[in-house]
């Protein structure tokens, strides 16, 4: 039987390329060996940003577009909206009945959030409890492994903990503890040289269209040294470079030489890259135009993901619930 994977992502905005080469290339490779549960997170997504919910729903649509015209296929992997199962509810509350507050205090990377947004206030109870929700989502579909950068180790470290937690508490095992699936992805910034971000408005996204992925690409900072053609670069801190080595790995080498020795200057390599890119993601986008055409049929494959998630959420509440005896 083939083990089984939960990964998700929040529908906050389009996708973008840091998507891509952070999980999406990812999840299409990960679902020919494993059985995945790809999640839109939508309940995570609403308590980062509760106060704008306009876009919401436009984006779980759109995300899943993206996610199948990448090459997801909903044959192979249940694709599914966490707010329409329940159970990532009940599991919540069950979990926050039993995680000592100090264990969700402690963690780096709500601290680490809570120091960096200043645009929303995330001092809020649901905010605090976001790793419980995550734990839930985790352990709702018994994920063996979890693809995760080295940041998120922390997160699962603490459902693995939840996972103890209630297994010795109810002693029944009905959680497993998942490992990690370390996924190296490229660390890419953003167009301007900060983290990419859609509200600093420096990323490409996938739908957009190959003029303006052309003059994004043309406004990128480059290797500050740099200042006249006949300066020799340094690729490995531009910017640029880290684009050719995500998107474009062939050329890595040739742009290296031109790079340091000042054969080519920079207008040509983001030109040459824009190309690269476009190449890349147009037949991406062919089939995002396509799947766009009917909506409707969109609606009714999450509908059917949303099922077969369900059908395994259902049976392990069942298991919960004869544990806590309730
Ligand atoms: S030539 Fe390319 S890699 Fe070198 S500094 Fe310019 S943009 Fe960066």
């Amino acid at each position: 039987m083939k083990k089984i994977i939960l990964s998700g992502m929040r529908p906050t905005g389009k996708l973008h390329l840091g998507h891509l080469a952070g999980a999406l290339d990812n999840w299409v490779k990960l679902q020919k060996e494993y059985k995945c549960y790809f999640m839109v997170a939508d309940w995570h997504a609403l308590m980062g940003e509760y106060e704008d919910t306009s876009e919401l729903s436009n984006n779980i649509i759109d995300n899943i577009i993206d996610w199948l015209s990448v090459g997801i296929d909903p044959d192979k992997s249940v694709l599914f909206v966490q707010s329409r199962i329940p159970q990532h509810l009940e599991l919540h509350m069950v979990f926050s009945c039993i995680t000592p507050l100090g264990l969700l205090e402690r963690c780096p990377t709500y601290k680490e959030q809570l120091r960096q947004v200043s645009s929303r206030n995330l001092n809020t109870y649901g905010f605090l409890g976001y790793p419980v929700l995550q734990a839930a989502d985790i352990l709702l579909y018994r994920a063996d492994k979890v693809p995760v950068g080295r940041d998120q180790l922390p997160h699962l470290e603490l459902t693995r903990e939840i996972s103890r937690l209630f297994n010795n508490l109810y002693k029944k095992n009905v959680f497993p503890y998942p490992d990690a699936i370390l996924t190296e992805t490229p660390k890419l910034l953003g167009l301007d040289g900060r983290k990419m971000s859609k509200s600093y408005l420096n990323t490409i996204n996938l739908s957009d269209d190959p003029p303006v992925i052309t003059k994004k690409i043309s406004t990128m900072f480059t290797d500050p040294k740099r200042i006249r053609l006949n300066d020799p670069g340094h690729p490995d801190t531009c910017n640029v470079f880290s684009y050719y080595a995500a998107f474009a790995p062939e050329a890595k080498d040739e742009v290296y030489n031109w790079c340091t020795g000042a054969k080519k200057g920079c207008t040509d390599c983001k030109r040459i890259l824009a190309e690269k890119i476009i190449d890349k993601i147009s037949p991406i986008q062919k089939k995002r135009a396509e799947f766009n055409k009917d909506r409707q049929a969109i609606k009714k494959l999450i509908s059917k993901g949303n099922e077969d998630a369900r059908e395994t959420a259902s049976k392990t509440m069942q298991d919960v619930f004869k544990a806590i005896k309730l």
